[in-house]
């Protein structure tokens, strides 16, 4: 291997130190101590290489590596530095290593390529102090205002702009945090996989080909509450039992349909809420994800001509709100092909798969051709303390990071 792991793994620790709750999983919020911290650690490792450090008006961190043309546009590695609340060390912080290591291979090894190389920290993915996720890559693709950051608040009231400006940033340039797409050749992005595909087929590398969609919808059925001893059973407008009959379609609905699609009924609430009323009130959300719209429209469909009938059965009244629509989002056709080829040269196992989180990744990729790795998550577990890749894994995805930019960048 040319990458170091004995860096990595004291990457992954050094950074597992800027943490709000120290035996309570990793909490490292934007704009906070503990993301000056990492901050600084992560400029450091970079100002050790002498490239071009510096951070756009959004906060997130860059530190770009000249090509033989530096007119050229940059190949661009990285991942995020923010964590969930009690989350783990990996989620973010293992494609940050992935690059930092990167751009020190590159370096000790003389390595010159024809494309600039470029590091990138995003701040703010996991949107867990404001509320607003993706927000490093968001900003790159030109999709935030200054209105947003003056709208968007943590939970002490304080907004985005004010915590970038006490940062000693400038929230009124935000929008000098556009990329030109022009300028950006390719973004590759590692993640760990944050589920259980890879370690239960044991495999190194996870090729993610697709980014899901996504529909989120709420569906409020209104009925009539009346007393659960006087009301006989045909005479009741029963939102709850009326809700049941569509629910328990949702599984077969999304297994029919195939090619991976999920949904989940992840919210229910019923009103008035007491064991001797007849419901009067069901609220419940449904959230669909697939690589493939059709199938997303085939579940959402049948959903929604089976809330019809059992509506019209019960005589409840049935209301749809839009939450969220995200079309599925294909990875560069080009940089799947290289990351094959390298794993393959490495030895390396590998499967492609869906990614069912959205990563920034899948904002870059409104801007640029993109690609990414995932690697094996310890039980499938993430944004929890438990959160684990062995560093063995992790060196196996930057090794594949680190080939595939010599071959994007054109090493000389
Ligand atoms: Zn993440």
């Amino acid at each position: 291997m040319k990458t170091n792991l004995d860096r990595i793994k004291r990457d992954i620790e050094e950074l597992s130190k800027f943490n709000a709750t120290p035996g309570q999983g990793l909490t490292r919020f934007s704009l906070t101590a503990e993301d000056k911290g990492a901050r600084e650690y992560i400029r450091n490792e970079l100002l050790k290489l002498c490239l071009n450090v510096y951070e756009d008006p959004a906060g997130s961190i860059f530190g770009r590596r000249s090509g033989s043309d530096d007119n050229l546009p940059v190949i661009m590695i990285g991942s995020h530095f923010d964590s969930v609340k009690n989350g783990g060390n990996f989620d973010g912080p293992a494609g940050i290593v992935m690059a930092l290591e990167i751009m020190r291979c590159l370096e000790e090894n003389n390595v010159k390529t024809k494309y600039p190389i470029e590091f990138v920290g995003m701040i703010e993915e996991e949107g867990g102090r404001f509320g607003s996720g993706v927000f490093g890559s968001r900003a790159m693709a030109g999709a935030v205002s200054i209105d947003q950051l003056h709208s968007n608040k943590d939970e002490a009231s304080i907004s985005m702009a004010k915590a970038l400006r006490d940062f000693g940033f400038n929230p009124e340039a935000i929008g000098n945090a556009k990329r030109n797409p022009k300028d950006i050749k390719a973004f590759i992005e590692l993640h760990i996989e944050q589920g259980p595909i890879l370690e239960s087929n044991n495999k190194d590398i996870g090729i993610v080909d697709f980014i899901v969609g996504i529909n989120e919808f709420k569906v409020i059925l209104k009925g009539r509450p009346d007393h659960a001893g006087t009301t006989p059973m045909h005479m009741r407008s029963d939102a709850l039992s009326t809700a049941s009959k569509v629910i328990c379609k949702i599984d077969n609905y999304a297994k029919d349909t195939g090619e991976g699609t999920v949904a989940t009924v992840g919210i229910l609430n019923i009103k008035p809420g007491a064991a001797n009323i007849v419901p009067g009130e069901v609220v419940f959300t449904v959230d669909i994800r697939s690589k493939n719209s059709d199938c997303i429209n085939e579940v959402k469909n049948n959903i929604v001509e089976a809330l019809n009938t059992e509506t019209v059965a019960s005589g409840v009244e049935v209301e749809i709100i839009e939450m969220l629509d995200v079309s599925p989002v294909k990875m560069s056709e080009e940089i799947i092909k290289s990351l094959e080829e390298n794993s393959q040269t490495s030895g390396f196992s590998y499967i492609k798969m869906l990614s069912g989180a959205g990563h920034d990744a899948m904002i870059m990729s409104t801007i640029t051709d993109v690609g990414l790795v995932f690697v094996p998550s310890k039980d499938g577990r993430s944004h929890c303390p438990e959160e684990w890749t062995d560093y063995e894994d992790l060196q196996r995805g930057i090794e594949l990071i680190y080939n595939t930019v010599l071959d994007k960048g054109e090493a000389l």
